[in-house]
């Protein structure tokens, strides 16, 4: 069975066939800058042939269509035809309460996506539009919604309660909902295979260190606890996102500098984390050379970044009484060995020692602790994709 992922942003569009029952990747790539200037179709076949077509996409309709096109090129298209596509398997960034496992799309749920529009005003109408136009160039194709918020429903009201009023929560549904879902669950039960561990009597802490990173508790395979809350700005220091900071900042920084709140949002959101830290970059290998150059406050950005991740580490122990194993994955969490490093040296507490050479790898499964450590601490390369490939597996097949 065919299955093609659809992960619809603003202003791109990254997609994936798989052949769901091999969990082959047929063909991938994206669409960027959609409605914008410049805009591109980045292709890749199953083989790694990459082919580039720069066509106008004003909005994600063309989008669409190009890759429908790509995908069924007569020389280098995975499929002959869109009949080739038992079904496609839609991101949505927020579920809200609605939805703790994915589901088959039908007009109910399209108006609970769109309800929880509000909780993710740059992600789910982007969403949204991706599903509408693939609904109507595939009318007879099952399509699937796969949530990020929806694993970390499990979490108890304890974990996922703010300290503001109750109405807020009854009235305007402010609580935690977690972000990074399919990853969180995809590196849980990939750790707790690798480990030999039994996923329903395990504890297992997920790191996911990207962009965007979060922190999971996962209890004999559910979520307690989860750093990202309302919204994805909660919790980790970020490559640009603050994650965790006194509220009181926002009145006292809007006073200071005449900002109003959407300004500071923006700036918490674009202009903070490792970047607003160290005032040279988001991305973990420039701020490696720049400490190394003797930056102090790309140190700093570093130093802030694997403290932060400790202390999570820390919390979520307490959380579940223990823990069996840590495991690392996204772009930091494969790749970044120093911050990796910087990091499980910090949790000696925990019995926790670092294989200094087995901490080298990037980007594969493996084992980062020595065998006499009492935690295990690994690096999972997370998969997404394959997870929204394998929930609308699951619900195609029981059409
Ligand atoms: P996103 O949240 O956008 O999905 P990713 O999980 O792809 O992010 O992570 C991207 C980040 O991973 C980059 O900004 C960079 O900081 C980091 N990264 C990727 N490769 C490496 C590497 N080899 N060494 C250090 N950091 C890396």
């Amino acid at each position: 069975m065919n299955v093609l992922v659809i992960n619809c942003g603003s202003s791109s569009l990254k997609f994936q066939l798989f052949n769901a029952d091999t969990e082959k990747v047929l063909a991938s790539g994206i669409c960027d800058r959609i409605g914008i200037e410049g805009s591109v179709l980045n292709y890749k076949d199953s083989e790694g042939k990459k082919t580039e077509k720069k066509e106008p996409m004003p909005n994600h309709t063309k989008a669409i269509e190009m890759v429908l096109e790509a995908l069924t090129d007569k020389q280098n298209g995975a499929i002959s035809s869109l009949e080739d596509i038992r079904a496609v398997g839609h991101r949505v960034v927020h579920g809200g309460e609605f939805f703790k496992e994915s589901v088959l799309i039908n007009d109910t749920v399209l108006t609970h996506i769109k309800e929880c529009s509000d909780l993710a005003p740059l992600h789910n109408p982007a969403n949204l539009m991706g599903i509408d136009v693939c609904r109507q160039k595939m009318p007879n194709t099952p399509m699937v919604a796969v949530f990020d918020t929806a694993f970390h429903q499990t979490m108890p009201p304890q974990a996922y309660v703010y300290g503001v009023p109750y109405e807020w929560y009854e009235k305007h549904k402010v609580r935690r909902y977690g972000f990074h879902g399919t990853s969180h669950k995809y590196v849980s039960q990939k750790t707790a295979e690798f480990l030999g561990l039994h996923y329903h009597n395990s504890k297992i802490i997920v790191c996911h260190l990207g962009n965007g990173s979060s922190i999971s508790a996962v209890k004999n395979g559910r979520c307690v606890d989860t750093s990202m809350g309302l919204t994805p700005l909660e919790g980790l220091i970020m490559g640009t996102r603050s994650g965790d900071l006194d509220p009181a900042i926002l009145e006292y920084i809007s006073k200071r500098e005449d900002l109003d709140i959407q300004s500071i949002l923006n700036m918490l959101n674009k202009k903070s984390g490792v970047l607003g830290i160290s005032g040279v970059s988001s991305d973990f290998r420039d701020l490696l050379d720049a400490d190394l150059g003797g930056n102090e406050r790309a140190k700093l950005a570093r130093l802030a970044f694997a403290y932060r991740v400790m202390k999570y580490v820390g919390a979520y122990c307490a959380a579940m009484n223990g823990v069996d194993a840590v495991s690392f994955c996204a772009g930091v969490g494969e790749n970044a060995k120093f911050i990796r490093g910087m990091i499980v040296r910090q949790l000696e507490f925990l019995g926790v020692e670092l294989d200094e050479e087995a901490n080298n790898i990037c980007g594969q499964e493996a084992i980062i602790s020595t065998p006499d450590s009492k935690v295990k601490v690994c690096v999972i390369p997370t998969n997404e994709e394959l997870v929204i490939a394998r929930d609308t597996k699951a619900i195609a097949s029981q059409l």
